[in-house]
């Protein structure tokens, strides 16, 4: 069976005597292997301001901790995406606003966001989902005229850009995860990216219980409690190995265009509309479809898996205070699907893809 996800891990003689040599160096916490990483991925996010952790769910909580966000506050999120976007949210003791999708897209509609605004709005929270990346043109103006800060959940999209920029520096804080299914894994880690040099010193403070790595143990003053957040070297040795196969990223992207122009004018088949300046890194190739439970068990008669994956995030009870009416996510969540896009899809199984989608079902 041709999978949705598969972890892609650099040739054994690259990765093991790397591997092999951090382990016995005797220093396997944070340290230079760690800034090493964090300043490759740095570069390649072309954003300075970089701290690597161990989770896409400790970045979006440190990024929700920066805000100081908490009880009473309200966060504007989409229930179109995996749990820890807005499992994080719960965290800080604040409520999920649900707003509404883009039927076409799945993605957050900002119109829906600016009607969901209120007085105790503290961010938006946008999550690029499977790739595809929000309508940061509308959102961006949102953002400016109201003040609400934007974290980005680009835990889906490394490798995906606006206005021509990968994506990691458009908003306040960038949220991405490492873990073992995304575009790259460290086999598990994350990273955020922040705009603003201020939020730095501060959360790298988060990261580390709130103490100041500078400064002697003795001598430092926890002034907020910190987490356990920061990544250690064995990770961070895996992911400078990973990172230098960014092949492995592009080829996503290169399936994702080719079914873009292959499945144009399918019967049966919807594609989906990328927003203006915007291109997606095609973490899972996303599309709508009629008869979708008859489309999938035909994928898998071909031994091709296809699925919609995530499961809406509103219907869980710890969200039951948010629950509200979403006309466009009802409709969208009984016809979306992913099909196999990854750098495990070789010119030969996309071909095939494509004419069993062709053939019908
Ligand atoms: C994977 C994922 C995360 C969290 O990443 P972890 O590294 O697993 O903590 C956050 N948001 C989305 C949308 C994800 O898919």
């Amino acid at each position: 069976m041709i999978p949705l996800v598969k972890p892609y891990i650099a040739p054994k003689e690259e990765m093991l005597p790397a591997i092999e040599k951090i382990l016995y160096s005797g220093y396997i916490a944070e340290g230079e292997a760690v800034y090493k990483f964090e300043n490759e991925l740095s570069n390649y996010l072309n954003n300075p301001n970089l701290l690597v952790v161990n989770s896409g769910t400790a970045a979006l909580h440190i990024a929700l901790t920066l805000l100081g966000i908490g009880k009473g506050d309200e966060v504007i999120s989409t229930p179109m995406t995996a749990e820890p976007t807005n499992t994080t949210i719960a965290l800080t003791g604040a409520k999920v606003v649900w707003a509404d999708i883009d039927e076409e897209t799945g993605l957050l509609d900002p119109e829906s966001v600016r009607m969901k605004i209120s007085e105790r709005t503290k961010a938006i929270m946008l999550v690029h989902y499977a790739g595809m990346v929000c309508d940061l043109d509308k959102f961006n103006a949102i953002s400016e005229e109201t003040g609400i800060p934007i974290i980005e959940d680009s835990a889906h999209c490394l490798g995906g850009k606006y206005n021509g920029n990968i994506i990691g520096s458009n908003s306040r804080f960038t949220c991405f995860s490492f873990q073992a299914i995304k575009q790259m894994t460290t086999v598990d880690g994350g990273a955020i990216a922040l705009k603003d040099e201020k939020d730095m010193e501060k959360a790298r403070k988060l990261r580390w219980f709130g103490l100041d790595k500078k400064v002697s143990r003795l001598e430092n003053d926890i002034k907020q409690a910190g987490f356990k957040y920061g990544m250690n070297n064995v990770n961070a040795t895996i992911g400078s190995v990973q990172l230098r196969h960014k092949e492995v990223i592009q080829r996503y992207i290169e399936n994702g265009k080719y079914f873009d122009e292959a499945l144009k004018g399918a019967s049966g088949v919807t594609l989906i509309p990328y927003y203006n300046n915007t291109e997606p890194s095609y973490w899972l190739y996303t599309m709508k479809v009629g008869d979708r439970d008859d489309f999938c068990r035909m994928m898998e008669s071909e031994g091709i898996m296809a699925s919609p994956l995530h499961h809406r995030s509103d219907t869980h009870s710890v969200f039951s205070e948010s629950k509200c009416s979403l006309e466009h996510m009802d409709k969208w969540y009984k016809s979306f699907v992913h099909i196999p896009c990854g750098w495990w899809v070789d010119d030969e199984v996309r071909e095939k893809i494509v004419d069993c989608i062709k053939k019908g079902w």
